[in-house]
């Protein structure tokens, strides 16, 4: 919301003058209110997949005589297991995130090195659905940050574009930098993002429609970590797309300079 919280105290100085310190804590409230909502948005979200873990738990004990019963119970069991341990796994990491403003200590980091590794991390992924992942653009490009973070949101843009395309098609990862700014971006053949929910996708826990994906089991935490990463580093994320013809996600962020270098705090 627009308000902004002043925290004022006021302090007499003698008989003619009075002292008004106005502190802002707008920021502050701020972050109070965002982690307000995070953790009921985890409650609500963890309450799913633990019920049903409890029931399936329940169902698989009394299935005990009917082993093609068992399998299937246990088959379940497991994948609830496997969707709440990364759902975890992705709460952790966005809190951890949302609780540092700023990098601790940014590091000159090479696009190249980043692109290679998240791209290396989907590569199974991708082949299981015959995917290509078709890298292009400018070579040796450098910012300030953290790289491992940096895999991270490029990870998680490369998996969506992944999951959210036809099997047999491909997925564009190209870098971009003119005039300071380095864009890196993610396109797809995919089924796209309808108009009126793009702008949604990066709020926590945020999905489009959950029946949408051939995998179930997103927790719409993906692109909300990509958000923060960016915006850690300076930078922000944008989408485009296409309903029925594809999406691209663009990561935009400060080119190292002396200026960038300032800002994000790095040693030269
Ligand atoms: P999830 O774990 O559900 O993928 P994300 O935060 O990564 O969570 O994405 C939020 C939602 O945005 C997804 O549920 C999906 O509906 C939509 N989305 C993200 N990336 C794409 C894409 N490349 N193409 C189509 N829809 C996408």
């Amino acid at each position: 919301d627009a308000h902004m919280y002043l925290f004022v105290r006021v302090a007499r100085l003698g008989a003619r003058y009075v002292l008004l310190v106005a502190e802002d804590r707008t920021e502050s409230y701020r972050l109070d209110s965002v982690r307000r909502d995070f953790v009921a948005n985890i409650s609500h979200e963890l309450k799913t997949p633990i019920g049903a873990v409890g029931l399936l738990a329940e169902a698989l004990s009394s299935a005990s005589d009917d082993p093609e019963q068992v399998r299937k119970f246990a088959k379940r069991l497991t994948k609830e297991a496997e969707r709440l341990a990364r759902i975890t796994q992705e709460i952790i990491e966005l809190s951890r995130l949302q609780a540092a403003d700023a990098l601790s200590k940014p590091d000159l980091v090479d696009i190249d090195d980043v692109v290679s590794l998240a791209i290396d991390q989907n590569h199974v992924v991708a082949e299981a659905e015959n995917i290509q992942l078709v890298r292009g653009g400018d070579k040796h490009v450098r910012v300030f940050g953290d790289e491992a973070l940096l895999v991270v949101a490029l990870h998680n843009l490369i998996a969506n574009a992944i999951q959210y395309s036809p099997q047999n098609s491909r997925v564009g990862i190209g870098v971009n930098c003119t005039d300071g700014v380095v864009e890196i971006a993610v396109t797809d053949q995919g089924i796209g993002i309808p108009e009126e929910e793009r702008e949604r996708v990066f709020e926590r826990f945020f999905r489009v429609d959950p029946a949408r994906s051939r995998h179930t089991g997103g927790s719409g935490l993906g692109l909300s970590i990509v958000k923060h990463v960016v915006q850690n580093h300076g930078g922000d994320v944008r989408v485009w797309s296409q309903p029925g013809r594809g999406s691209t996600f663009t990561i935009r962020l400060p080119e190292a300079t002396g200026a960038s270098a300032l800002t994000l705090g790095a040693e030269l």
